[in-house]
């Protein structure tokens, strides 16, 4: 029997994080989800959270020891900025397609791979540069 409740709870869920491009925690999934399900609890949208990754359903990544969602499934890259913490899509499937072709062999199969890019944003550059002129 499907418990209608938990599936109602987990689209909502799906449908938040498909809504956003942010990669929220699941703190910030709950505050979004909990607007229109008042009665929903952190550890439930834990629970449903760590599911639907385990199903493929989102992705889950670890970023500075937390995990953060993502509800494209799409073969991305992620680009994280080491000053201000932001995250950023980048969409090159080839980069992931040879990533998974050049690990394959006898011992393992591939069937996912994370690229995660750490770096400067654009916006945090221009920053650092105004600063340096001002020096
Ligand atoms: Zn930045
Ligand atoms: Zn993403």
């Amino acid at each position: 029997m499907v418990d209608t409740r938990m599936t109602n709870q987990r689209l909502k869920i799906i449908d938040y994080l498909k809504s956003v491009k942010t990669h929220p925690n699941a703190k910030t999934v709950y505050e979004a989800v909990r607007k229109e399900l008042p009665a929903i609890t952190l550890a439930t949208v834990y629970r449903n959270l760590n599911l639907l990754a385990e199903q493929g359903e989102i992705l889950r990544l670890e970023i500075n020891n937390e995990y953060r969602y993502d509800g494209d499934l799409c073969k991305h890259q992620h680009c994280i900025c080491k000053e201000c913490g932001e995250i950023f899509d980048v969409f090159h499937p080839d980069i992931s397609d040879y990533a998974l072709r050049k690990i394959e062999h006898d011992d393992f199969h591939p069937e996912c791979v994370n690229i995660i890019y750490g770096g400067t944003c654009k916006k945090c550059l221009k920053e650092k540069r105004l600063k340096k002129k001002t020096r």
